[in-house]
């Protein structure tokens, strides 16, 4: 067997050890003479299992208590629609910046429930940057300020944590959750999708600080308003339960690690290894302003695009997988989440150097 390193944007590599410790519990999980997958998720066993992971994600994190931890599914892109159906609360207006294709998103789901104010966009520097501070037009009626801290395809991420006063501010951190520390208590709700930097696909974070919970909008579909899940322990209905249980392998594998805290000093190490192979090369070209670019994805051209499917033939020969760029912006893009081992990061950058020798 030989696994490759795998820089998927997303569904994303997992950590190796969560693979087999799951791999070792699949038939029997705890001496339960099942899978977590054949459980009832009202059964001790799973609830005990559920608990698990939120306490650890709450550790990990430093969750405060007056945040409700939910499980969900639909993606991020359901909470497009659940945080304006949620978090309006009378309110008619909210701020979205503008960084790029998921805030793009996020905005014309919003555009179906409220007026949205463009507190900034970036668009006329093609996504390459992030707004400063002094440049947000920020609405103090706002029912809040939706930001997408790290934008995926891009490789855009936020440096910095926008002030918005009494507004709560609400991040879509699918692909930035646990890769380095933040202060909770200064946001209303964060939200991620978990195939990037959490586990498998299917489930979705959700923190939301409780005085944001209970409000939903007339008309909000059960499964949408959070008091829903809240009030049920993320178990309306049925839950995402095998990736939720992964997931939690993830936040313990996490810990044993040191938490995310010494996952950012590893992050940081990676991509600033990364992006100097990038920086010190003529061949390959970052277009990202660097108190912007992303720890987590990295895009990157090739002098000559004529070589892109050589390269990434190559590299696949190399054991580095899935390197090909977003449709919409072209050339390469190395995601490197948590579960990307330093060892693959090295392995992309001396293939990068020998490629540009033997091509360049
Ligand atoms: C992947 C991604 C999404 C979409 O997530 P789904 O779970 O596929 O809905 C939204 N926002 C960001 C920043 C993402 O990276």
């Amino acid at each position: 067997m030989a696994r490759v390193y795998n820089f998927s944007a997303g569904p994303a590599t997992i950590p190796e050890a969560v693979l087999e410790r799951a791999q070792a519990e699949m038939l029997d999980w705890n001496g339960s003479g099942m899978s977590v997958m054949e459980m009832s998720h009202r059964g001790k066993e799973y609830m005990s299992i559920a608990a698990q992971a939120e306490a650890d994600l709450r550790e990990l994190m430093a969750i405060p208590d007056n945040y409700k931890v939910m499980f969900l599914q639909g993606g991020a892109s359901s909470q497009f629609s659940a945080i304006p159906m949620n978090l309006l609360r009378g309110k008619t207006t909210a701020d979205y910046i503008n960084t790029g294709a998921w805030s793009k998103k996020a905005i014309a789901e919003a555009k179906r429930f409220c007026d949205v104010n463009i507190a900034a966009t970036t668009e006329d520097t093609q996504f390459m940057t992030t707004p400063k501070q002094a440049d947000l037009n920020l609405n103090s009626d706002a029912a809040y300020m939706h930001f997408t801290p790290n934008e995926t395809i891009g490789g855009v991420e936020f440096p910095y944590l926008p002030e918005t006063g009494d507004v709560p501010i609400v991040a879509d951190m699918s692909s930035t959750i646990l890769s380095r520390p933040i202060d909770v208590n200064k946001y209303g709700v964060i939200y991620a999708g978990a195939q990037k930097n959490i586990g498998p696909a299917g489930l979705t974070v959700v923190i939301a600080r409780d005085d944001l919970v209970g409000n939903a909008m007339d008309g909000t579909p059960a499964m949408l308003d959070y008091k829903n899940h809240v009030d049920n322990d993320s178990m309306y209905n049925t839950p995402a339960t095998y990736s939720w249980y992964l997931a939690g392998l993830v936040f313990d594998w996490l810990k044993s690690n040191g938490g995310i805290s010494a996952m950012a000093q590893i992050n940081e190490r990676k991509a600033a290894a990364l992006y100097a192979a990038i920086d010190g090369s003529d061949f390959y070209a970052n277009p990202v302003e660097v108190a912007s670019r992303s720890w987590m994805n990295v895009p990157f051209t090739l002098a000559d695009s004529e070589l892109d499917s050589v390269f990434l033939e190559e590299a696949k020969q190399n054991g580095l997988v899935t390197l090909k760029g977003h449709r919409s912006v072209g050339g390469m893009r190395a995601s490197i989440y948590n579960a990307m081992p330093e060892e693959g990061v090295n392995s992309l950058i001396s293939f990068m150097a020998d490629f540009e020798k033997r091509h360049g």
